[in-house]
């Protein structure tokens, strides 16, 4: 009883991270529903099964200049990105412990070079999207920059508040600054700010920094993610605190309009969609300041779709 208890919340937590299924071009992103993206007749209980579930993660993407001095170096699921700058690069997140390599063949394919990455950073400590960084840490030698909510995760190599389900666990990787809301970060000219969005973990960390196209400024957010995923809401919470988390959140970033609004699951921001309008020649095919609205909206009513269901699973309406 326990391993099928184990095997569904591992499903629930996989899942809950990965892209939901193609939304029409016109609406918010569809959200995704763990219980129906296993497939009968599995079990989840490897690292190997989450990759099998997932393939796209482990595809390769070839890279390409998004807007500005933004270029993306993941894969066809997991989106990495590369600031450059003229004294140096940012590395922002590392996907699984085997997107590492990729992005580093991504940054050289694209005429870059490792050695010049000299700031990795992290929208939060989820193996998909940290599993990569003690790699990448270690070839590029760059300081890993993250907040005080996911350092514990990110320096155990654990998924906060699931730490028995090891098949979720990555390589630790010890945080050199802790990033405080609001902080900025600066390199070469351009400058990040950091934004804790938590709730998805406890120190989600979406980023925001202006790039220049064509002559013009152009606002972009990276946003950490705001899905439930497979977070305990209710009533033995993931982390302490994670229902105030969530609606702080929400609460923020609901007047947020970035021009480009970037995702760690590419699909959350239809990138595949634009890339393919920027490859038939519109340069500004990554603006779209209302992508990040419809999508945050979307994900604040699956929210509390979720906690009444976790509410009333557990008997109660607290
Ligand atoms: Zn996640």
């Amino acid at each position: 009883m326990k391993k099928v208890l184990a095997c569904a919340a591992l499903v629930a937590l996989v899942a809950g991270c990965a892209a939901p299924a193609k939304p029409s071009p016109n609406a918010p992103p569809a959200v995704q529903a763990p219980a129906e993206a296993q497939p009968e007749g599995r079990t989840w209980s490897t690292p190997d099964a989450i990759r099998e579930m997932f393939p796209t993660w482990l595809e390769p993407a070839e890279p390409f200049r998004v807007i500005g001095n933004i270029y993306y170096v993941g894969s066809k699921g997991l989106g990495l990105y590369l600031v450059t700058t003229p004294d140096g690069d940012i590395l922002i997140d590392g996907g699984l412990p085997e997107n590492a390599d990729m992005a580093l063949a991504s940054i050289r394919k694209l005429g870059f070079d490792p050695a010049d990455v000299k700031i990795l950073l992290n929208t939060h400590a989820h193996f998909d999207h940290s599993g990569g960084l003690a790699r990448l840490k270690q070839v590029t030698g760059a300081p890993l920059y993250a907040s005080e909510g996911d350092r514990s995760a990110l320096e155990g190599g654990f998924y906060l508040g699931s730490e028995d389900l090891h098949e979720v666990d990555a390589p630790p990787v010890k945080v050199d600054h802790v990033i405080a809301d609001g902080e900025t970060v600066s390199l070469g000219g351009t400058t990040l700010t950091a934004r804790i969005t938590p709730g998805h973990t406890r120190g989600c960390t979406s980023w925001w920094l202006t790039v220049e196209e064509a002559g013009k400024p152009y606002d972009v957010l990276l946003f950490c993610s705001a899905t439930v995923a497979a977070n305990r809401l209710a009533p033995d919470p993931q982390y302490d605190g994670i229902v105030d988390d969530y609606r702080h959140t929400f609460e923020i970033t609901k007047d947020w309009k970035p021009d480009v609004f970037l995702a760690n699951h590419p699909e959350f921001s239809g990138l595949w969609k634009a890339r393919a309008r920027q490859e038939a020649g519109d340069l500004l095919a990554f603006v779209d300041d209302t992508a990040f609205p419809a999508y945050i909206q979307a994900m604040q009513a699956d929210f509390e779709k979720q906690l009444a269901k976790q509410q009333a699973a557990a008997g109660g309406t607290d």
